[in-house]
């Protein structure tokens, strides 16, 4: 199954790409968590890369394409996989596109999901993640357990950089004006 996971910050792709990925048994590709590793590793993509994060805006087309190119290829992707949070512009679907083709693979579907923008603020102001495991959690709507602490592994959870309100509120502009063209009349995903 191959699958596209499309929709504004804190929607909840990587929620439910987390468990379709579970279900499915085909890895879940998030180019927002690979590119946080290469930040907090400081690779040279991490350091290019933070800037761009911290500021709310998207990172530059080559370093995503270049990141799911090289993913895509890898062994465990053969029997489907799961994009969250790629394609976010219409050169990346277009890169998309052209990937798929040489790799003579098809897209099954393209899953929107549409939440309106004051409850995505809400959503993003108050998530927390745990630094091991990766379960998020919210402060009012999903509270862990302990304050700061993860229910499943006890790790500690962090806040997002980027997860303040004013760079949420750029990142949804930039979902506006970048990603929502992808929708329905700018480039079919669709099989
Ligand atoms: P969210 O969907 O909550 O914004 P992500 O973890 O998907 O979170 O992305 C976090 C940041 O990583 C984005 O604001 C952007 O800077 C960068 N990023 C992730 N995916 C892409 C992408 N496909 N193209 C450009 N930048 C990306
Ligand atoms: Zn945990």
């Amino acid at each position: 199954m191959k699958l596209i996971l499309l929709g504004p910050p804190g929607a909840g792709k990587g929620t439910q790409a987390k468990l379709l990925a579970e279900r499915l048994e085909i890895p879940q590709i998030a180019t927002g968590d690979i590119l946080r590793a290469a930040v907090k590793q400081g690779t040279p993509m991490g350091l290019k890369a933070k800037g761009f994060m911290d500021a709310g805006s998207l990172v530059p087309d080559e370093v995503v394409v270049g990141i799911v190119r090289e993913r895509l290829q890898q062994v465990d992707c053969a029997r489907g996989f799961i994009l969250d949070g790629f394609p976010r512009t219409v050169a990346q679907a277009e890169a998309l596109k052209e990937m798929l083709a040489s790799l003579g693979k098809n897209l099954n579907a393209v899953i929107s999901l549409e939440v309106d923008n004051e409850a995505l603020v809400r959503r993003l102001t108050g998530r927390r993640t745990c630094q091991e495991c990766g379960r998020g959690f919210h402060v009012d709507f999903d509270p862990p357990k302990t304050d700061g602490t993860c229910d499943a592994c006890g790790g500690e959870l962090y806040q997002r950089d980027d997860d303040r309100e004013e760079t949420i509120r750029r990142r949804l502009e930039v979902y506006t004006d970048q990603t929502q063209p992808l929708m329905p009349a700018g480039i079919t995903l669709t099989p």
